[in-house]
């Protein structure tokens, strides 16, 4: 089919015009929206509020204006935090790998588009990753990593000066034709899982809040999404065992070095006895920077056959850059993610607290030497 689609509005403002790509990107985004039958959208393993909010408000925005044969892919199912989010009918689009292995694959093997939202290499959908490399489908990345795989894709949406994918995302579809540059023509949908992925990446404005982040929540606001809502359902709906676990941590499992380096073991014990679940523990690896001489927090948590590490900086110190060098991961220059292979790199959990602490002194002293 021939695209034929003429992007003619005029962005009203210099933050749109900023971060969204060229008009002619916008163009063959939204004319592989039209040719496309069948369209998957992907993202990271683990997925978080950002992944989540990225991927819906994109389908409901494609459900809107194009095609109604659209599957949103996942390694396995996002925490039960976040599925306020999820409606009955988008959840019935939404295939889970872990759940439905056999449907998931074929889906990804039937697109004939692909949109990866939130990671920067296919590697990070888990399991899903062959076969998202291995598609012959037109591929579409818009993504807020350091590092994206470009190679991998026919077009390439990746910025790190926005707080995140759904921020970005945010600034992409307003200004496609449909939405002629008004937040006005976003689907309600896509507006509120756009200002949750944003709120939840940024922790509540906390960082990477940049002057297009408040043009964003202002415009969302004003397109009508009720934010009290959505901070309500993501900051006042947790179970009681999780500010339990808080008090055992701050109390008796939180260790600094002379580094500056905080840290936190958590082991499947100590994650059964309190019952968490995934999205639970979010946000705690960032209380640690609130303590002066702490430069860098770690959080390590126990997993089928892994150890996941979540890293977070202050300005001078590259999460990043620690994450690669030292814990099989990467991520934004001050919040990073990892993990720790049994047995490449420690033996069992016993040894993680001697591998943090070794590993990370040589980290900060060659930062120091740098
Ligand atoms: P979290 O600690 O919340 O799991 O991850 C922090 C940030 O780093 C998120 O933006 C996440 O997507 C990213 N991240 C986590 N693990 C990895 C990884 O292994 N590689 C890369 N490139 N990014 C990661
Ligand atoms: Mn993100």
């Amino acid at each position: 089919m021939k695209c034929n689609i003429i992007c003619n509005f005029a962005p009203k403002n210099n933050f749109t015009r900023m971060i969204t790509s060229a008009t002619s990107d916008i163009n063959r985004l939204t004319c592989q929206l039209e040719k496309a039958a069948k369209t998957v959208i992907a993202t990271h393993f683990k997925p978080d509020g950002d992944a989540m909010g990225s991927s819906i408000a994109m389908y409901r925005f494609i459900r809107q204006y194009f095609s109604t044969d659209v599957k949103i892919v996942l390694n396995d199912r996002f925490p039960s935090s976040i599925a306020f989010m999820v409606n009955a009918e988008t959840d019935r689009d939404i295939l889970v790998f872990e759940e439905r292995p056999e449907d998931t694959v074929k889906a990804i093997q039937e697109a004939d588009l692909i949109i990866a939202l939130d990671f920067n290499a296919f590697h990070r959908a888990d399991r899903l990753g062959p076969a998202l490399s291995a598609s012959s489908a037109y591929k579409v990345l818009i993504d807020h990593h350091l590092n994206p795989d470009s190679g991998a894709f026919g077009l390439v949406f990746s910025r790190q000066d926005v707080s995140s994918a759904s921020e970005l995302l945010y600034h992409i579809l307003k200004a496609t034709p449909q939405c002629g540059g008004k937040a006005a023509g976003l689907p309600m949908e896509s507006a509120e899982a756009l200002m949750t992925g944003m709120t939840t990446d940024t922790n509540n404005f906390a960082n990477s809040t940049y002057p297009s982040t408040l043009l964003m929540a202002a415009e969302l606001i004003e397109r009508g999404v009720d934010r009290d809502r959505i901070v309500f359902n993501l900051y006042n709906q947790y179970g009681e065992n999780r500010l339990r676990l808080l008090g055992h941590i701050l109390k008796d499992l939180l260790t600094i070095t002379d580094d500056g380096v905080a840290y936190v073991v958590l082991d499947k014990d100590t994650l059964e006895r309190y019952g968490i679940e995934e999205g639970d523990t979010e946000g705690f690896v960032n209380m640690p920077l609130s303590i002066d001489r702490v430069r860098m927090s770690l959080l390590l948590k126990e997993d089928k056959d892994r150890v996941r590490v979540s890293i977070r900086s202050k300005k001078g110190i590259s999460a990043n850059r620690c994450s690669k060098l030292h814990f099989n991961g990467g991520g934004h220059e001050n919040a990073a993610g990892g993990r720790l292979n049994i047995p490449e790199d420690i033996s069992d959990m016993s040894q993680a607290a001697e591998y943090i602490e070794r590993h990370t002194h040589i980290f900060i002293t060659e930062e120091n030497e740098a």
